[in-house]
């Protein structure tokens, strides 16, 4: 008998979305990576293991990735809705977040994180303001973040200039590098709070360290008439003709396009974070996404900030990132559960070139994985796992989280996280902080 650490088994496993999954399966984990996968059997008469989390009704799914979210955010759940973009940014989340320290982007992220987790995420590509705390939360509570300072032309709550946050994001780059679930990415905001020269600095700083760009781009018809009243050229364009567009390039939402600009970010292999739900919520329209996937993107799936969602919980996002292209085309075979699942997985991996050690529950990738527990009135009976995953689950049914094989949340309690103390300081921080937001 070979000895493991870790071995897991359930109803179902499903190793990558796009494959059949495997009834009564278990997989084994040794040093945070899969070592096999397969029947339960099978897996059990090979391997001897430290540790067996067993679970009946268990399905157990590749962990999920949040592609796009401003974790701290959290804060402001709820602060403001149902305004459009501009409004709601400009009068009021610009004005409320004027008031965060690194203790309160602390407080949230950490709160964020507990969210996440019991929603079956296991990573999540953050842009924000005092990155740094956020950074120091991720590493705590054993998540993954792609982690970014928001920078901006004019002074943010962290930073006096877009250069100084150029400047921490090096200062974060050096500070976390080689760190096995942390990574620092470049994070200008958008195309019309970042001007050229600041964005061509922000790539500067990207290429140099071989970083990630996280941006903003095409959100709202209002971007795309601005960007062309001032550049001459769509958003996309714009990005293009300072070089910008690269396979380092993550866009987010990409509403505001047209076909001339799919292809463009198809050509340059740009990768696109859809975000349904914040674009319906602040009115912004609905990305192409069946036109990308046609056109060969690699797409992925965010929540966005919890102040336009109003959530974090993935499980939901998926559900109505497949609804949405087939009732707004009137056709019910574009975008399958399949892919809304790959979008928050093995897609997500390839968006930010870690498919070859995240993303499905393959040998010899890390054991990022959640447990969805099938054992309730609204999950059975159970034809085919990962329908059930994207159209019924909730995140109220995640039963188990790990990630490299540590977990995070064990039978519905969150491992890492003190939840209790965290309520108990959220209460006592958000009485300061409603005191002083309009
Ligand atoms: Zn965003």
């Amino acid at each position: 008998m070979e000895r493991v650490e870790l071995i897991v088994t359930g109803e179902y496993v499903v190793v990558d979305p796009a494959r059949p999954w495997i009834e009564n399966g278990a997989i084994a984990v040794n040093h945070g990576r899969i070592v096999s996968v397969g029947k339960s059997g099978g897996i059990m008469g090979r391997f001897e293991a430290e540790r067996v989390l067993s679970r009946p009704h268990g399905l157990i799914i590749p962990g999920l990735i949040n592609a796009h979210t401003h974790a701290s955010m959290v804060l402001f759940r709820g602060l403001a809705d149902d305004l459009p973009l501009k409004t709601w940014l400009e009068d009021h989340i610009f004005p409320a977040e004027a008031h965060l320290t690194p203790q309160l982007v602390s407080l949230g992220a950490e709160l964020a994180c507990a969210e996440m987790i019991r929603s079956g995420t296991t990573g999540f590509v953050d842009m924000y303001l005092f990155e740094d705390q956020v950074a120091s939360v991720v590493d705590r509570v054993g998540l993954r973040g792609w982690l970014g300072e928001g920078v901006f032309d004019f002074p943010s709550p962290a930073f006096a200039s877009g250069e100084e946050a150029l400047s921490e994001t090096q200062r974060l780059f050096d500070k976390w590098r080689g760190h096995e679930r942390v990574t620092i990415t470049v994070d200008p905001h958008t195309p019309y709070t970042c001007a050229p020269g600041l964005l061509k600095r922000c790539l500067e700083v990207s290429r140099r360290n071989d970083m990630m760009m996280v941006i903003h781009l095409a959100e709202t018809d209002w971007e795309n008439g601005e960007i062309k009243r001032r550049y001459g050229a769509s958003p996309v364009r714009h990005l293009e003709n300072l070089g910008l567009l690269g396979d380092w390039l993550l866009a987010t939402h990409c509403v505001s396009v047209g076909h001339r600009d799919i292809s463009i970010l198809a050509r340059h292999d740009v990768r696109i974070a859809h975000c349904p739900e914040s674009n319906m919520k602040l009115g912004s329209g609905i990305a192409p996404v069946p036109a990308f996937i046609e056109e060969g993107i690699t797409v992925c799936l965010g929540t966005d900030g919890a102040a336009s969602n109003n959530d974090l919980d993935l499980l939901g996002e998926m559900d109505t990132a497949a609804k949405l292209p087939k009732g707004i085309n009137r056709d019910p075979t574009l975008l399958s559960s399949v892919e809304a699942l790959q979008m928050s997985t093995s897609w997500a991996a390839e968006a930010l070139h870690r498919s070859s050690d995240l993303g499905t529950l393959e040998e010899g990738k890390y054991a990022d994985f959640a447990v969805i527990d099938l054992d309730k009135v609204h999950l059975r009976p159970c034809y085919n796992p990962v329908s059930q995953v994207v159209y019924a689950a909730g995140a109220g049914d995640v039963q188990d989280v790990a990630v490299a094989g540590r977990l995070l949340m064990e039978d519905g309690r969150l491992v890492t996280i003190d939840e209790k103390g965290l309520m108990e300081r959220l209460s006592k921080e958000t009485v300061y902080f409603k005191g002083r937001v309009k």
